[in-house]
């Protein structure tokens, strides 16, 4: 079978801060529909790539493309309307709004104003939540939760904005096995319906049941790419990353 389209594209693509090459030229692509993991130690440059690619980072060189446009010139609040969304590694709510009303923001600031459009932004966000578990606490200041609800609140945003591609920055870290799990058949559901997910997760087993592929990376470069099996068999991503 023909393999499937590349959704997102990045060529040679590098980050530096500095004297610090977070991100050292990095090419990949993230096919259509698939569910692709970054593995790699504190560091490696992963949360900066995330950041590259939603464009909150300034790029040193290189090229990024999501369905076939060049976008890297876009100011980071234009990238959620060609369909990228993302939540952080260290969650960002709005404290002093309740949970329902933070994830409303992710449908309203790609809706422009009017009543139907503010129904359907609602049925969209009340969806959302119900998926990730956060519906019985739409009232709920995010400053009352406890970490993984935080979590899900902005999973929960993120998934409201029905983005094409979803990159998600360590969801599940702070959880237990059970909420883990959650996350991981949430991803399973949502790819079932096409949406193309990038994850950095710790997780090596975690990764290993629910990504399509894997791509582990080291002192900003990507050292191996491939079956989630084979790359966390692969001798330099065991050095590198599980100390072996
Ligand atoms: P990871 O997510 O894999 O743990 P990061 O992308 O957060 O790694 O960081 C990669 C490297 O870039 C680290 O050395 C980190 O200290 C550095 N770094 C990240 N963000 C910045 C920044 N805004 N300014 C300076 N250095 C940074
Ligand atoms: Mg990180």
């Amino acid at each position: 079978s023909a393999d499937p389209r590349m959704i997102f594209e990045a060529d040679d693509v590098a980050v530096h801060f500095g004297g610090v090459k977070a991100v050292d030229g990095l090419t990949f692509g993230l096919p259509e529909g698939k569910i692709i993991g970054i593995l790699g130690p504190n560091g490696s440059g992963k949360s900066t790539l995330v950041g590259a690619i939603t464009r909150h980072v300034p790029l040193t060189r290189g090229t990024l493309k999501f369905l076939g446009k060049d976008y890297a010139g876009d100011e980071p609040h234009l990238v959620p309307h060609r369909g990228i969304a993302r939540t952080f590694q260290t969650v960002r709510l709005l404290e002093e709004r309740n949970v329902l009303e933070n994830v409303l923001l992710g449908t309203d600031s790609l809706t422009a104003g009017g009543r139907a459009a503010r129904r359907l932004g609602q049925e969209r966000a009340e969806q959302a939540m119900a998926r990730t578990g956060c519906d019985h606490l739409a009232k709920v200041r995010p400053d009352e939760l406890s970490y993984g609800n935080r979590r899900r609140v902005e999973i929960a945003r993120a998934i409201a904005m029905e983005p094409k591609l979803l990159l998600l920055d360590e969801p599940t870290a702070g959880m237990g096995r059970a909420e883990k799990e959650e996350i991981s058949t949430l991803m399973l559901s949502l790819r079932a319906e096409g949406l193309t997910q990038l994850i950095v997760e710790h997780d090596v087993q975690m990764m290993v049941d629910t990504c399509d592929s894997l791509l582990a990376m080291n002192f900003g470069k990507l050292i191996v790419e491939g079956e989630p099996r084979e790359v966390v068999r692969n001798p330099a991503v065991q050095e590198a990353y599980l100390g072996k």
